[in-house]
C-alpha cells in the first residue's frame, strides 16, 4: 500500500504506529542527541576545568577532588559510550547493548554531578567559588537532561544517577538540613525533567519528519524504479517492450550481421480456451524465459529479444554466419516445445512457428520485420511448429 495514501488528520503517516516506524524514529532522535554530545564537548571540558579551580579556592576543597575525578571519569564514559553507539546507528546494526551501556554511562554522569552537588552542599561556607561550583553543577545538570530529553531510558538514568548521589553524598559528608536539601534535590530533579519533556517534544517532532521524508523518498526511488521498468519492459515476461526494442535496434554498426526471429505460438487461443488465461500468462511467462536463456546461450553481441503484444515475439540475433541464426531458431523451438512437459498438464501442447530473414544494413526494420513474418506464414501453412527462413 503506498505510504501516501495513509496520512491522518495532522498530515502524519499511519504507519507511525508500527514498530519499525517507531524504532526509525527513535533511532534517529538517538542520533540528534549524540550530534549535541558531540558539539557539547568542549563546553563540558571547560566547565570541569572552571569547576577545578574554584574547588581548589574552596576551604573544603579536599571534598571535591574525588567527585571532580568521578565527573572526568563519567565524560570519558559518555564519550566512549556515544561513539559506539553512533557507530551501531551509522552501520543500521541493532543497539540493544550500545544502549544498555549508553544508560550506564548516564548513570554514570548523573552520580558524578550528585556528588559535586554533595560537597556544594555538605558545608555551608559562603565563598565565591561555591557560587561557580553549585551554579555550574546545575547549568551542567540542567543542560544534559535537556540533550537526553527525548531518549527517556537515557533521561532517567541521569537523574536517577544525579538524585541518588546526591542525597548518599551529603549523608555521607554529615551535610546539616539533609532532609530540606534532599526534598530541594528532588525539586530540582522535577524542574529538569519537566524542562526535558517541555524541550524534547519538538525534537521527537523533527525526528518523525525526517523518518517519514526517509521513507517517502525511498518509496518515491522504488515507485520511479517501477515506472522506469514498465516504460521499456513487458510487465509480464520481463522482456523489451516494442519502443525499448526499436531504440536498441537502432544502432546497427558496420561489421556486424543481424537476423530478425519471428516467433508466434500456435493455437494458442486454444490454450486459453482450454486451461484458461492464468495458464496461458505462464506459458508466456516460460516463453519469455526460454527466450532469455537462449539469448544468454548465443556468443557475445548486440542480442535483444521483444513481446511485440500478445503471443508475438521477437528477436535480434547479432550473429555472423546464417548458421548461428538459424540453430538459435531451432534451439528456441526445441525449448519452447519442451515447456508444455514442465507444466505438466495434461493434453498441454506449447509449440511456436518461427521466421527467420537477415537484415542488411541499409534495410529499414520495418521491412525486414515484414520479411521475417513472411517466413513465419509459411511456417504456419507448413503444419506450425517449425523454422522458416528467407535469409538470403
Ligand atoms: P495461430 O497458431 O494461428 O497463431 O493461432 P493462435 O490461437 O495462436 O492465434 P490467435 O491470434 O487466434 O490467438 C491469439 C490469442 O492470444 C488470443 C488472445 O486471447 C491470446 N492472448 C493475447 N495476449 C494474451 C495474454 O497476455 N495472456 C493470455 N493468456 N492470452 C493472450
Ligand atoms: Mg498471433
Ligand atoms: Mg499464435
Amino acid at each position: 500500500m503506498p505510504l501516501s495514501n495513509v496520512v491522518d488528520e495532522e498530515g502524519f503517516l499511519v504507519v507511525h504506529e508500527s514498530r519499525s516506524y517507531k524504532s526509525e524514529v527513535f533511532r534517529e532522535t538517538l542520533s540528534g542527541i549524540l550530534l549535541v554530545e558531540r558539539r557539547n564537548l568542549p563546553a563540558q571540558a571547560m566547565l570541569w576545568l572552571v569547576m577545578v579551580l574554584a574547588a581548589t579556592r574552596m576551604p573544603n576543597s579536599e571534598f571535591f577532588f574525588l567527585p571532580l575525578m568521578a565527573r572526568l571519569f563519567a565524560l570519558l564514559h559518555t564519550r566512549f559510550a556515544s561513539h559506539r553507539l553512533g557507530m551501531a546507528l551509522e552501520r543500521g546494526k541493532r543497539i540493544r547493548k550500545q544502549l544498555a551501556y549508553a544508560v550506564f554511562a548516564m548513570l554514570l554522569g548523573g552520580a558524578s554531578w550528585g556528588f559535586v552537588l554533595a560537597a556544594v552542599m555538605s558545608d555551608p561556607v559562603l565563598h565565591p567559588a561555591r557560587l561557580i561550583l553549585g551554579g555550574g553543577t546545575l547549568v551542567g545538570a540542567s543542560l544534559i537532561t535537556a540533550i537526553v530529553g527525548p531518549a527517556y531510558r537515557l533521561l532517567f538514568a541521569f537523574l536517577a544517577g544525579f538524585v541518588s548521589s546526591t542525597v548518599l553524598g551529603m549523608w555521607l559528608w554529615e551535610a546539616s538540613m539533609l532532609l530540606p536539601a534532599t526534598f530541594g534535590t528532588l525539586c530540582l530533579s522535577l524542574i529538569f525533567l519537566a524542562f526535558a519533556y517541555a524541550l524534547s517534544g519538538q525534537r521527537i517532532l523533527t525526528s518523525r519528519t525526517l523518518v517519514e521524508n526517509r521513507i517517502l523518498s525511498e518509496e518515491l526511488a522504488d515507485s520511479l524504479a517501477h515506472a522506469e521498468f514498465l516504460a521499456f519492459r513487458d510487465p509480464l515476461t520481463g522482456l523489451m517492450n516494442r519502443r525499448a526494442f526499436f531504440e536498441c535496434a537502432g544502432d546497427y554498426d558496420e561489421g556486424q550481421e543481424r537476423y530478425l526471429l519471428s516467433l508466434d505460438l500456435d493455437d494458442f487461443k486454444s490454450i486459453n480456451d482450454r486451461f484458461g488465461h492464468a495458464v496461458g500468462d505462464k506459458v508466456l511467462v516460460k516463453v519469455g524465459e526460454t527466450i532469455k536463456q537462449v539469448q544468454e546461450s548465443l556468443p557475445a553481441g548486440d542480442h535483444c529479444a521483444v513481446r511485440l503484444g500478445g503471443e508475438e515475439f521477437v528477436m535480434l540475433l547479432d550473429c555472423s554466419g546464417k548458421g548461428c541464426a538459424s540453430a538459435a531458431a531451432e534451439r528456441l523451438r526445441c525449448a519452447i516445445e519442451g515447456i508444455s512437459d514442465q507444466l505438466r498438464l495434461p493434453g498441454l501442447r506449447t509449440t511456436c512457428s518461427i521466421g527467420l530473414s537477415r537484415w542488411h544494413r541499409d534495410t529499414p526494420i520495418d521491412e525486414v520485420l515484414c520479411n521475417a513474418d513472411d517466413a513465419l506464414y509459411k511456417a504456419k501453412a507448413r503444419g506450425r511448429n517449425r523454422v522458416e527462413n528467407t535469409a538470403a
